[in-house]
């Protein structure tokens, strides 16, 4: 049977996402929404969509069985702890909060109501990501060494609640958060230390984009960069792994892979260049490598509240359990504390 779902913040995610995607979904039917501003409640009613009063009116309401809570980062923590509470099971929007503290009152609140508790990583969805993900998978070019994972846009932090660090503004808590979770999904290993720089061009109060280095105690690298300055994009994905190499320049490409097939170092011949001649960088040929690029895979973003659903019916492990929710958390905190000590930092628990 479906699910009643109030969707908490009729904002860009709320009602450009949720209440869209609930309309049309098959798990969930949407009973309404509330929002703080009385001014989207009327938007909403408008477009012939319930809304509720005040959130003790959708919390009393006994019909519902799921919370998705859309408002800004700052006020999750006492959203999701008052729906938990209430006996109602919660999907809250990314960063789940604002440090692991917070967090942990979630858990201990969920824990305590029995409800099931996660947040929307809809990014894990992503084409690209699934894409370098499924090649680590495959492993036709062996073990990653390193990763590196960019978005790049130009057009600053946009001009609301994210550029403000009151409300958990900037980009680590912004797509931070995505991109390092796709990440650990890929390296399930244990971290040895994070280093993360930020920039300040547009936002002198957060920040606008960073730069975080994760090692992994076998020595892989994973890295993550994020900027809104850069009006010309590097590549989405760049993967050096131990048999080849593989790109994805945008989220609509394919990716391209190459394997290194053959390595003779004698049979090198030099190249001239302006200055001189090098072997060093002296191209491959069809003999030594062989290229090829990967179908693009399919993905279904409607799979994230099935799931759900699934976990709520018991029939299924939520997709984003609280192990990895802590995780992804604690690596922005030391993202955080990294780019105030201008060093790298072990990771700890
Ligand atoms: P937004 O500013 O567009 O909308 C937020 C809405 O919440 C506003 O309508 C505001 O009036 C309402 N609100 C504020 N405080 C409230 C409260 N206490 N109770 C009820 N309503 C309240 O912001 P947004 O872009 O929709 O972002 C909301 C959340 O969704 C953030 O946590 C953000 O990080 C996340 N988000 C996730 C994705 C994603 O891809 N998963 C994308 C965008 C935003």
């Amino acid at each position: 049977m479906k699910k009643n779902l109030v969707v908490v913040g009729y904002g860009g995610m709320g009602g450009g996402f949720h209440v869209k995607h609930a309309q049309s979904s098959d798990v969930v039917n949407l009973l309404g929404v509330y929002d703080i501003d009385e001014a989207k409640n009327e938007l909403a009613r408008s477009r012939g969509i319930f809304a509720y009063a005040s959130l003790d009116e959708v919390l009393a309401d006994e019909r519902v069985d799921l919370i998705t809570v859309a408002v800004p980062n700052d006020s999750h923590l006492d959203i999701v702890k008052r729906a938990l509470e209430a006996g109602k099971s919660v999907i809250c929007e990314k960063p789940v909060a604002m440090s692991v503290a917070e967090l942990d009152e979630m858990i201990e609140a969920a824990n305590k109501s029995g409800q099931i508790f996660s947040v929307h990583q809809n990014r894990r969805f992503d084409v690209d990501f699934l894409a370098i993900k499924k090649i680590v998978e495959d492993g036709k070019i062996g073990k990653p060494l390193r990763i590196e994972s960019r978005i790049h846009g130009s057009r600053g932090i946009p001009s609301d609640w994210r550029g403000e660090k009151k409300h958990g503004g900037g980009m680590i808590l912004d797509w931070g958060v995505h991109l390092i979770d796709q990440l650990l999904q890929i390296y399930k290993e244990p971290i040895k230390s994070i280093y993360c720089t930020v920039t300040n061009i547009t936002n002198k109060e957060v920040d606008d984009g960073f730069y975080l280095t994760v090692t992994f105690e076998s020595g892989a690298e994973a890295f993550i960069e994020v900027g809104t300055y850069n009006f010309i994009p590097l590549p989405r994905f760049y993967m050096k792994a131990e048999k080849g190499t593989a790109l994805i320049s945008d989220w609509r490409e394919c990716a391209k892979v190459v394997k290194c097939k053959y390595w003779h170092e004698s049979e090198v011949i030099p190249v001239e260049t302006a200055a001189g001649l090098t072997k060093t960088m002296a191209p491959r040929d069809s003999i030594t490598v062989e290229e090829w690029s990967e179908e693009r895979p399919q993905s279904d973003v409607h799979n994230y509240y099935r799931n759900f659903c699934a976990a709520m019916d018991g029939t299924a492990t939520q997709m984003v359990t609280h192990k990895e929710m802590r995780l992804v958390m604690r690596v922005m905190e030391l993202a955080f504390l990294s780019a105030e000590k201008g060093t790298p930092v072990p990771y700890e628990d």
